[in-house]
């Protein structure tokens, strides 16, 4: 039996709904887990823990809320959701003060950017899909023209390292396509999405059109993909859930969009400019290194190799490792101490396979908890775990090359494709490497750029499908050809 709550926990001084948004009801649920916080390692509090029943309510709430939200059209709903842009951003202070405990990350960069860029995610594809305009053709006297219809409801499935951003970036496109979400947040992380549903609420969106399941993966997670009434499947989060998300979505022939992990290389050449280079390697240990896109494997041409590891090894020296509440700190805690655990096996495994480690590699004596020195290893043998797998930690390795095309080779040495970034001062070379490299987005002199009408995945097993701009609503919609006779209608 569902029931109905109004129970609110204090997460850094602001009330936080721990249960489900369902049909525009607060839910709670018999069960529930713990979530604490990685920045002093205290409870913060109990979420309801949602399964079968639960999934079951919401997407019959979004099922129940599409036809009218469909039928607004672009601009209907652009009215809705440009009004709940507006609102997450007045309240841009909250949620980054809860996200910093939920998840650790720095408490300036998400009021500077991060949570700005969540209401950007919401108003920038309600306006995409106001001008959104399917193709118009004529071929051997019939006409061809292409329509972007709403799909229904949408599972939206996210992970911790910035789930109000990574959720939004979902949020917005599938809404302003006309559908309605189901969102199963994150369990480590599972509070600024429920803030988001309170800002729905505020913008006045109709019940059902936002809903919002709290639970584990395994629980409230698989439900969702399994449940008969959905019609997509976004999933950010790590190659493992992928697979299993996969495997549903194949069963039941439900489109799945898969934003996966990454082993991104960060290729740098001699003509670069040095200091750069230098600033953006050492900027990969932002977030404690929780970040998909990071550029984890340094590769450096020979002739600058000795001078860049220095710098690198002086720089990693000056990162301010600290509680991500305060000004001066540059990285962060990790999560929780069962990904801490993860990342010191991964270090642990690298020393025995021969890896030579220059910086860090232990819990700061200083701060203990969670606070994992920035880590450097070079010398690493070329089978070694720590050059394959995904570690999702403040952990880089340093390799050197001596050519261009060694670059190119190591760069793509890899599994994973999600994206790499390349340091030159060569036009012809940014070009040529730029497009050797097999990679979702491939920054040159640049990192982390982020336009988001520009298509967004990854290659390999770093993802499946692309989001972003047309892309998004490409995959959120039913994409229909009307054809019809030319001069066929008589009026
Ligand atoms: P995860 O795969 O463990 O969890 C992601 C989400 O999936 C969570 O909400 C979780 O509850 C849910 N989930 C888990 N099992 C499920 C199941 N069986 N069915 C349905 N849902 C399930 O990933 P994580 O540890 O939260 O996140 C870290 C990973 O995410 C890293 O690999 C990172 O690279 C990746 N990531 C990718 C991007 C990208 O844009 N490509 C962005 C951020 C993070």
């Amino acid at each position: 039996m569902l029931t109905r709550s109004t129970d609110k926990i204090i997460v850094a001084n602001v009330p936080v709904s721990p249960d489900h948004y369902i049909g525009g009801q607060r839910i709670s649920s018999e069960k529930t887990f713990t979530v604490s916080s990685p920045v002093d390692e205290s409870i913060l509090g109990e979420v309801a823990a949602g399964g079968a029943e639960e999934v079951d309510a919401a997407v019959n709430a979004a099922l129940k809320a599409h036809p009218k939200w469909a039928a607004l059209g672009p601009k209907g709903r652009a009215v809705y959701l440009r009004r709940f842009a507006d609102i997450i951003e007045s309240r841009v202070e909250e949620l980054a003060a809860v996200e910093t405990m939920s998840n650790g990350s720095l408490l300036e960069s998400g009021r500077k950017r991060v949570m700005k860029r969540a209401a950007y995610n919401i108003r920038f594809f309600a306006e995409w899909a106001e001008n959104l305009k399917g193709k118009t053709w004529e071929s051997n006297g019939t006409q061809y023209s292409v329509q972007y219809q709403p799909s229904g409801v949408a599972a939206l499935i996210t992970p911790w390292n910035a789930p109000l951003m990574l959720t939004t970036w979902k949020v917005g496109p599938a809404l302003a396509a006309g559908n309605t979400v189901v969102v199963k947040p994150p369990e480590w992380a599972p509070f600024t999405c429920s803030l988001l549903a309170d800002c729905a609420e505020e913008a006045g969106l109709p019940a059902g059109v936002l809903n919002i399941v709290q639970g584990i993966g395994e629980e409230a997670g698989a439900a969702l993909t399994e449940h008969p009434g959905i019609s997509r499947i976004s999933f950010t989060g790590s190659v493992e859930t992928g697979r299993i998300i996969g495997k549903v979505a194949a069963d039941r022939i439900v489109p799945a969009s898969m934003e996966l992990g990454g082993k991104s290389p960060l290729v740098v050449f001699a003509d670069s400019d040095f200091e750069a280079a230098v600033r953006t390697a050492i900027g990969q240990y932002d977030n404690a290194g929780q970040v998909c896109l990071a550029g984890t494997r340094i590769l450096v041409e020979q002739s600058i190799a000795d001078r860049f590891l220095e710098a690198m090894t002086e720089a990693a020296g000056r990162i301010v490792l600290g509680d991500p509440r305060k000004e001066e700190t540059d990285v962060g805690p990790l999560i929780t101490r069962e990904h801490m655990n993860k990342v010191e096996g991964f270090v642990e495994r690298a020393k025995e396979q021969g890896a030579r480690l220059v910086y860090g590699g232990n819990v700061s004596e200083q701060l203990g908890g969670l606070y994992f020195e920035p880590t450097l290893f070079t010398d690493v043998p070329e089978h070694a775990e720590i050059l394959k797998e995904e570690v999702f930690g403040p952990v880089l390795t340093f390799q050197t090359f001596s050519i261009e095309e060694e670059a190119i080779q190591m760069a793509n040495n890899t599994e994973y494709g999600l994206a790499a970034t390349i340091f030159t001062g060569n036009e012809d070379r940014a070009k040529r490497v730029g497009s050797a490299i097999t990679a979702g987005t491939v920054w040159i002199n640049t990192f982390f750029a982020r336009d988001l009408s520009a298509p967004f995945g990854g290659s390999k097993k770093s993802g499946i499908g692309r989001e972003g701009g047309d892309w998004s609503f490409d995959f959120f919609c039913d994409i229909v050809t009307l054809a019809h006779k030319t001069d066929s209608f008589s009026s």
